[in-house]
């Protein structure tokens, strides 16, 4: 489908979905293919956004991408109604505890729940705001289960669920990850370096300037389907 609207991917990426713009319009998988019309997209309840479709990889998290949407229409809630302004900080206050490795068995009835009463709010911001969290459940609800129950993110992005370590003692931008990280968390001895996980406030700023130095783990160390550990250095 990328193709279709002549982009491409990076080197080593994988289609892993596409939102057809806007915050309120909702999160599609990778084998939908749309055409650039209401009616396909109405019929999976989804909207077709004005401004760009919005390709994504294996490296975003669909429950960290479903907390920035959710957040944005908290932001703009203009409060008139209590359903949406109260209804979207609820949404919000449960995607970040399940972020955070709080996740409990509940949370996606309490989701259901939100979806059902926010669409009684008294306009379309409020009724639709929810729209991100329902379709996405469709494609990606497993998930959704992993970060609940396994306190484990595939993408290793959620911040509550992932550990940041020296991963290559050798990389040469580890001397600027030290100087970046806002917590001094990094120092080193010599030539070898280290991160105090009780000074981590776990921003990936480090990761950034160091990628092939930085590792990020999985922080409940949950074994994955090949029973080895998730290492991304
Ligand atoms: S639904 Fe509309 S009117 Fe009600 S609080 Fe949200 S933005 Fe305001
Ligand atoms: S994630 Fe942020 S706080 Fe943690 S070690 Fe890296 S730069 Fe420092």
């Amino acid at each position: 489908m990328i193709e279709q609207y002549g982009g491409g991917l990076r080197e080593g990426s994988v289609l892993k979905g596409f939102q057809p713009g806007g915050p309120l319009s909702g999160i599609c998988g990778p084998d939908q293919s749309l055409t650039l019309t209401l009616d396909p997209y109405r019929a999976l309840g989804l909207f077709l956004g004005g401004g760009g479709i919005v390709f994504f990889d294996q490296t975003a998290c669909i429950v960290d991408m479903c907390r920035y949407f959710l957040a944005f229409c908290e932001d703009e809630s203009c409060a008139r109604c209590t359903t949406c302004h109260g209804g979207t900080q609820r949404a919000v206050e449960v995607i970040r505890r399940i972020q955070a490795g709080g996740g409990r068995d509940t949370d996606l009835e309490l989701f259901a729940g939100l979806s059902s009463t926010l669409r009684w709010s008294n306009c379309f911001h409020g009724q639709f705001a929810m729209t991100t969290i329902k379709t996405s459940l469709n494609a990606f609800r497993a998930e959704y289960i992993e970060h609940i129950e396994q306190k484990y993110c595939r993408a290793g992005v959620c911040s509550g669920l992932i550990d940041y370590e020296i991963g290559n003692q050798s990389d040469a931008n580890l001397p600027e990850a030290e100087e970046i990280c806002p917590t001094r968390a990094i120092s080193h001895e010599g030539s070898q370096y280290a991160i105090d996980d009780t000074l981590c406030i776990r921003c990936g700023a480090c990761k950034e300037v160091s990628p092939g130095g930085i590792a990020v783990r999985d922080r409940f160390r949950k074994p994955v389907e090949t029973g080895i550990f998730r290492v991304t250095v």
